[in-house]
């Protein structure tokens, strides 16, 4: 029997791929989305990749009604939630509507499900709850904490599931804890698209080889790591929506709960990102070295053995495929704009 699935967020970045990795395992996935960042292409792109029409519910999860019509129209079996505010800066500078739309967004969702009694959940969760610490890599039992508001919602997300579910026998959650996202996917038809400066690496670097930006700043370069620049655990996007099918089938299938890191166990430098992309671009793609961010931390990397223990996860996709997919993406959409 073909399972129906939810997808909210599902035009986004990793939603979209997620909602191709969905359809490859046969789920049959309706989109729910603002489109507030997310490009209204995305939908058109995703039926090419799947070869099948694309359902989408134009619907902002701060409107119970718009999403009790929502889960009137069909029966889930499954709900996967991506829809939340994402940038970590501009958390700290709108804490209100980060709490909205990440904490009462869930809330909302979560009674929207309950009425139509929808009892699985994957939650789009962050590496960035776990408290600060110098143990590499990060197992899923570390202590928690946050260092930003952004981090706190994600917390905080986490925390209300759990207490739902301790209530009530009937949910199951999965709740994924990635860590840095990178890389496209390898139609070239999806990838992360900015329309800002952005504060992220790896879209700030593909920026720098299609030349819409000069050269990459190296945010410090006299940390404690191999070449003094950051260290992060980088998971090809492919790999990270194939980890939430896999969450997503454990509890429909098993019911099983749990909470995981989805990352590669595999640090990597700045540097080491910028060399693997100027290998995949063919060009020497430059850099200056810039005071270091605040909030920064040296290293940060996951402990990825309980994802691959329960779901039999594995990250298959390494820094050159990550940067090759990008670049393939990247220059795909400068190439139209030529054209254009
Ligand atoms: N970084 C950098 N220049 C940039 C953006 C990021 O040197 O323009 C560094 C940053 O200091 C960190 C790493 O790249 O060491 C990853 O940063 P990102 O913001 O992508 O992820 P996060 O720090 O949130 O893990």
């Amino acid at each position: 029997m073909t399972r129906k699935i939810l997808l909210t967020g599902g035009a986004g970045y990793i939603g979209s791929h997620t909602y191709a990795a969905l359809c490859e395992a046969g789920y049959d996935v309706a989109i729910l989305d603002n489109f507030d960042n997310a490009r209204p292409d995305v939908p058109d792109r995703l039926e090419v990749i799947t070869g099948k029409p694309v359902t989408v519910h134009r619907c902002d999860i701060l409107d119970p009604a718009a999403l009790a019509r929502v889960f009137a129209s069909d029966h889930f079996d499954g709900v996967v939630h991506f829809a939340a505010r994402k940038a970590v800066g501009e958390s700290q500078r709108m804490p209100l509507e980060y709490i909205e739309t990440n904490c009462t967004g869930l809330i909302n969702l979560l009674k929207a499900m309950r009425a139509a009694e929808v009892f699985n959940i994957v939650f789009s969760s962050s590496a960035t709850v776990y408290a600060p610490t110098t143990d590499w890599p990060i197992p899923e039992g570390a202590a928690l904490g946050y260092a930003s508001t952004y981090a706190y919602t994600k917390l905080m997300g986490e925390q209300i599931i759990a207490q739902v579910a301790a209530a009530d026998p009937r949910w199951h959650y999965g709740v994924l804890r990635y860590f840095n996202p990178a890389g496209a996917h390898t139609s070239a038809l999806l990838g992360e698209d900015p329309s800002d400066i952005p504060n992220n690496l790896m879209p700030y670097i593909a920026k720098v080889a299609t030349g819409e930006l000069p050269a990459l700043n190296v945010f410090g370069n006299d940390y404690p790591t191999p070449d003094g620049t950051g260290v992060r655990d980088y998971i090809h996007v492919m790999d990270l929506a194939r980890g939430h099918v896999l969450s997503l089938t454990e509890l429909i299938e098993r019911g099983n709960s749990h909470t995981l890191n989805l990352g590669t166990g595999q640090g990597y430098s700045v540097l080491d990102m910028l060399n693997a992309y100027s290998r995949a671009c063919g060009k020497e793609l430059p850099y200056v070295v810039a005071p270091r961010r605040e909030g920064d931390l040296d290293c940060y990397y996951g402990d990825p053995t309980k994802a691959e223990a329960l779901l039999g996860f594995r990250a298959e996709r390494g820094l050159d495929a990550m940067c090759a997919d990008s670049w393939a993406w990247v220059s795909r959409k400068s190439n139209m704009r030529g054209q254009g």
